[in-house]
């Protein structure tokens, strides 16, 4: 990964807002910068210096930082030496991860310094995927994939969801992920209705709609995929409504190209299931970008302000939910291109006409 230009990135961005450093307090953002993977603070300037512990000596060891410290007071202690040592006047804060707290304790330790939240420093950075980092969200996406096919493959009945969903990380972590991305969701039945259902005692038993949403993590970076099935004959409610769902994703995906609106791409999936009479049964957004998160810029939803670019990494994620009955989500990782959507996700999706 090119880290000193990722950091020479940050830094035109901080000379920019007229402050000396930033202290970085998200893990993703740590790790973005430096490569560093476990516990810390970074204070990110015209040096980068981490404040760790004596727990994380061997990432400390391969992180792209010119210092580490150790303070036994704590991780924020050794960010207030640094910004001592360094005698940096106005340093910036990450508004959306710093505790009140944090804060409290650095105006008393640091009284001279003027301490100016940012909101979103580097997370604009990160939206942009290198071919590098689109690699291993490819990798992601393959894993996700084969881990959902074989399981789909060895027949997932008559076990609970909470069973089937620990059978999916199984898979995932067989094919070569470190982790699930988050916690996989499977949803048997009326608790497919639920968009964020968590997976429970309910078997997994047919006739009924089964709706898995699971990624893989490699090298830290996530990938996001839904499927929705149907244990049994597809009765005319899922017939109807994967039709939809499935012609809305496709004209979301032929939608999405460098320089679009992301709210045009919300729009070419919501007018399909408007116009099918689900307009008021599809309350989230299309999809998200996703990277060393899962759920970061940009936004594809209605009242998104997010212009698309190249490079950037989405899900194209509609729905449908019917209260009492359940919910079909079809979902694919996508690359922005200049020329349209390239698609990672190879999952198969049986098109309406299969069913
Ligand atoms: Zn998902
Ligand atoms: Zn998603």
């Amino acid at each position: 990964m090119n880290y000193p230009g990722r950091q020479a990135a940050l830094r035109q961005a901080l000379a920019d807002r007229g402050v000396d450093a930033l202290i970085v307090v998200s893990p993703a953002n740590v790790r973005y910068l430096t490569g560093f993977t476990g516990e810390g603070l970074l204070l990110a300037g015209e040096t980068m210096l981490l404040s760790s512990d004596s727990r994380y000596r061997a990432e400390a060891k391969v992180a792209q930082v010119t210092e580490t410290v150790c303070e036994p007071k704590g991780h924020w202690a050794g960010i207030a030496r640094l910004v001592r040592e360094a005698g940096y006047c106005r340093v910036a804060l990450e508004a959306q991860h710093t505790s009140v707290a944090a804060l409290e304790d650095l105006g008393k330790e640091l009284d001279s310094v003027e301490f100016v939240p940012l909101r979103k420093a580097i997370e604009p950075l990160r939206q942009r995927k290198s071919e590098a980092e689109i690699d291993l969200l490819r990798r992601a996406a393959r894993v996700t994939d084969k881990a959902l096919e074989d399981f789909l493959a060895g027949g997932p009945l008559r076990q609970s969801e909470k069973l089937a969903r620990l059978d999916l990380v199984r898979l995932m972590l067989e094919r070569g992920a470190e982790r699930e991305a988050f916690e996989t969701i499977v949803a048997c039945g009326p608790g497919s209705a639920e968009p964020h259902h968590t997976s429970r005692d309910t078997l997994l038993e047919g006739p009924a709609p089964l709706k898995i949403d699971l990624g893989a993590c490699v090298a830290g970076y996530c990938a996001d995929l839904t499927r929705t099935v149907y244990l049994g004959t597809p009765d005319t409610t899922f017939r109807k409504a994967y039709t939809v769902v499935y012609e809305a994703q496709q004209h979301a995906l032929e939608a999405v190209r460098a320089g679009v609106a992301a709210r045009d791409v919300d729009r070419a999936a919501r007018q399909v299931i408007e116009e099918a009479g689900f307009g008021n049964n599809f309350g989230h957004g299309v999809g998200h970008g996703v990277g060393l998160e899962v759920h970061e810029g940009p936004r594809l939803g209605a009242t998104s302000e997010d212009i698309l670019e190249e490079g950037q990494v989405v899900t194209i994620e509609p729905g449908v939910y019917l209260q009492g009955w359940g919910g079909v989500r079809i979902e694919d990782l996508v690359v922005v291109r200049c020329d349209g959507a390239e698609v990672l996700s190879q999952a198969p999706k049986s098109g309406p006409e299969e069913l």
